[in-house]
């Protein structure tokens, strides 16, 4: 079990040559996800239902959480390795948008502020991918602005009521409970700090409507309605009034793992763009060799290759605690988005009508990809973030 092995986080260094267990930690992962394959992810579309067994297999080997702390039934292994799963696993067409929801946003802010007690009832189980937390702070009305968020816990003889609506919120269908992030009421009926609160998806009084979607993923998105869901204060990580910073802890995961899932659909994309323009002849010769049709190519390749770079620095950064892991994930991800939509987008060319043909493999990629430059985060905030904080310029907002 490749995710299991001893060691401790990665180390501060960059490793240009992938080491021995990260490359075959790559082809498990990679070879599991080939069995099921294509098929297996358009008839979960079609069907409707959670990639559960695709989940599974993966998370029996210990694949689900291997950036998890060992003593936690994770891997040990820090979120390069938990990179490198969400890479293979989108290269291989099959990503999954829990793994940058539940191990990498949720799983790390347990890791930091969980108390022993939901650590053991909820980390636990990310750790070892049979629990699945999705993770909610999208507001219609709030939008990109969290300062605005509305909906509400209001304490209410020695418990919590949860109130008001989330929306976009991913694989809440195949989830075991949200982690909600949530305002404390105050005695003047106004809205104070930020709180994070876990909720059980079968919780009296939380109800979801499902949001049709272009994305042709295999995970969903939901509006969440909560309609005074009762919780226990053992459910607030972080305590009452945690605060944006016990959320922030879970975007520098979040924006790396939405860089690898990107940096993955790049790779497949780019593959498939290749063999077809290998192979196909018009005028006698492969389109390939017609640099109208492979230089494109070749600058999404060099752009993937750059993100694919940043991506690894960032969460070598991370696992390292080290300065410049918030800078080099934002980074990160807009270089990956924009490469993946790059590569998709250019392999589609290189098909011709082809590209638009489901049988090719490329246009159910699109939206998958093109999401990207939106979410987690999006292409401008991650902008304004650089050039607030790498160029020192006035924040406008
Ligand atoms: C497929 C999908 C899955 C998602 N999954 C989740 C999930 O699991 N959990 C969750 O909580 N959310 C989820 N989201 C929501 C996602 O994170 C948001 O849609 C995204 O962060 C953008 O926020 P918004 O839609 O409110 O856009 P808005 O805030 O309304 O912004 C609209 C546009 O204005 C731009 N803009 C806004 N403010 C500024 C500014 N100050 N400067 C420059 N430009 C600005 C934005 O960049 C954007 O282009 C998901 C979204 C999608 C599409």
């Amino acid at each position: 079990m490749v995710g299991r092995v001893s060691t401790a986080a990665a180390p501060a260094a960059l490793s240009l040559i992938p080491s021995q267990e990260e490359t075959l930690l790559r082809e498990a992962v990679s070879g599991i996800c080939r069995q099921f394959g294509r098929e297996y992810m358009q008839q979960k579309r079609d069907s409707g239902g959670p990639p559960s067994e695709l989940w599974e297999a993966l998370a029996s080997r210990g694949y689900m959480g291997v950036n998890i702390p060992e003593e936690y039934d994770g891997g040990g292994l820090g979120m390069a390795a938990l990179s490198a799963v969400g890479e293979e696993i989108a290269a291989a067409g099959c990503a999954l948008l829990l793994i940058v929801v539940s191990p990498a946003i949720v799983g790390s802010i347990l890791v930091r502020h969980g108390t022993p007690e939901q650590k053991e009832r909820w980390l636990r189980g990310i750790g070892a991918g049979t629990t699945k937390v999705a993770f909610a702070i999208t507001e219609a009305d709030a939008g990109t602005n969290s300062h605005n968020l509305a909906t509400s816990l209001r304490r209410d003889d020695g418990r919590f009521l949860l109130n008001g609506q989330k929306t976009f919120i991913s694989g809440v269908e195949d989830a075991d409970a949200v982690c909600v992030v949530a305002r404390t009421r105050t005695s003047d009926g106004g809205l104070g700090l930020p709180s994070l609160a876990i909720v059980d998806v079968d919780a009296p009084g939380f109800t979801r409507q499902q949001i049709p979607m272009a994305v042709r993923g295999a995970d969903k998105q939901w509006t969440l309605f909560f309609d005074d869901v009762e919780l226990e204060e053992e459910r607030l990580v972080g305590g009452e009034n945690g605060g944006l910073g016990v959320v922030f802890d879970g975007l520098n995961p979040e924006r790396i793992m939405g860089a690898s899932i990107s940096t993955g659909i790049g790779r497949l994309a780019l593959e498939r763009g290749a063999a077809y323009a290998r192979e196909r002849r018009v005028w006698g010769q492969p389109i390939g060799a017609h640099q109208g049709v492979a230089h494109p190519l070749a600058e999404a390749k060099i752009e993937l290759e750059l993100a694919r770079l940043m991506t690894q620095k960032a969460a070598a950064l991370y696992d390292a605690g080290a300065p410049g892991a918030g800078e080099a994930a934002n980074m990160a991800k807009y270089a990956a988005a924009e490469a993946g939509i790059h590569c998709v987008d250019r392999a589609i060319q290189a098909h011709g009508g082809n590209g638009f043909a489901l049988e090719y493999g490329l246009s159910d990629l699109w939206w998958g990809v093109r999401v990207a430059r939106t979410a987690p985060v999006s292409r401008e905030m991650v902008l304004n973030y650089v050039a607030e904080h790498s160029l020192g310029l006035p924040k406008s907002y």
